[in-house]
């Protein structure tokens, strides 16, 4: 479909396009409509059912902003467990932290980390380093069988649609819990508050009653519907707010730094109003 546009619609009345250069491959695997395209603007772009999920020009934002909030928050993160992600972006920035001994991913939809790793090598290139343990399953049976395991956990999901949608029910957040040790830190994409304000208010309500520190942050994702992306931390002991100056060492990045992780929890009124 070189030449053509590619329209994401991000409601009923509003979307976003792009020029696209070249589709390289596109197939319906058993969870998803799978799309990869080199577009104009922002390199290669992978799609999930016609959702933008992650680009090579903007990646680095959500791939830091998962990754190095929580890791930063927790002392000592040395098992750390990533749902979804089969682009390999978030396990590419949770091996910076040299803390971290395994780090498991376990995505639903092996054809995405196939054709990561085919079309996005910058951003899926340490899948295969020896820390990693990549499984082809559900996060949600993963989490169902997992106890007192990990320090951290990122939930890197789509949408809660199809495969996705257990992911954001309260009781994922209870196993959360449960496969993570006694001051571990949960963290989870929840969309955007423009658009999916209703769905941000009811994950930050259900968390709250799981975890005693509930905190929403945000970043600039362009490539994302309204561009303003909002994040979930669920602490059962490290307040991600309140992280001792001494505990953010030096590791390279594009978009993270620790003023940002002290300032992307700064909200918009109608924004910290979701988490009310
Ligand atoms: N950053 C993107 C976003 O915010 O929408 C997410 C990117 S990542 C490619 C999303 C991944 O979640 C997909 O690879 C998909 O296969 C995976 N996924 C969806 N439902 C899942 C489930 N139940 N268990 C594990 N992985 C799942």
């Amino acid at each position: 479909m070189s030449g053509l546009w590619y329209t994401e619609k991000q409601t009923d009345n509003f979307g976003i396009t792009m020029k696209i250069k070249k589709t390289l491959h596109t197939e319906q695997t058993d969870f998803q409509y799978l799309e990869m395209a080199e577009t104009e603007e922002w390199g290669n772009m992978l799609f999930l059912d016609g959702m933008v999920m992650t680009s090579q020009k903007d990646e680095f934002v959500y791939h830091e902003m998962v990754a190095h909030v929580p890791l930063f928050t927790h002392p000592n993160p040395e098992n750390v467990l990533v749902v979804g992600g089969g682009d390999g972006g978030v396990i590419r920035e949770v091996l910076k932290h040299p803390s971290v001994k395994k780090a498991v991913l376990v995505d639903i939809d092996g054809k995405v980390i196939e054709y990561s790793k085919k079309y996005l090598p910058e951003i899926a290139g340490e899948l295969e380093n020896e820390r990693v343990d990549v499984q082809v399953g559900d996060g949600f049976m993963h989490i169902a069988k997992s106890e007192n395991e990990y320090d951290v956990i990122m939930v890197d999901s789509t949408e809660p649609v199809g495969p996705a949608v257990n992911l954001f029910t309260k009781g994922f957040y209870a196993g959360i819990s449960k496969a993570l040790k006694e001051d571990g830190i949960f963290v989870a994409q929840c969309d955007n508050p423009w658009f999916k304000a209703d769905l941000i208010r009811q994950v930050q309500k259900d968390v709250k009653e799981i975890f005693p520190i509930t905190r929403l942050y945000t970043a600039n994702i362009p490539t994302y519907p309204s561009g303003m992306w909002a994040f979930t931390i669920g602490s059962k002991k490290y307040d991600p707010t309140d992280v001792p100056a001494e505990r953010f060492h030096e590791i390279e990045t594009k978009y993270y730094t620790k003023e940002l992780h002290n300032a992307a929890f700064i909200l918009p009124k109608f924004v910290k109003d979701l988490t009310e």
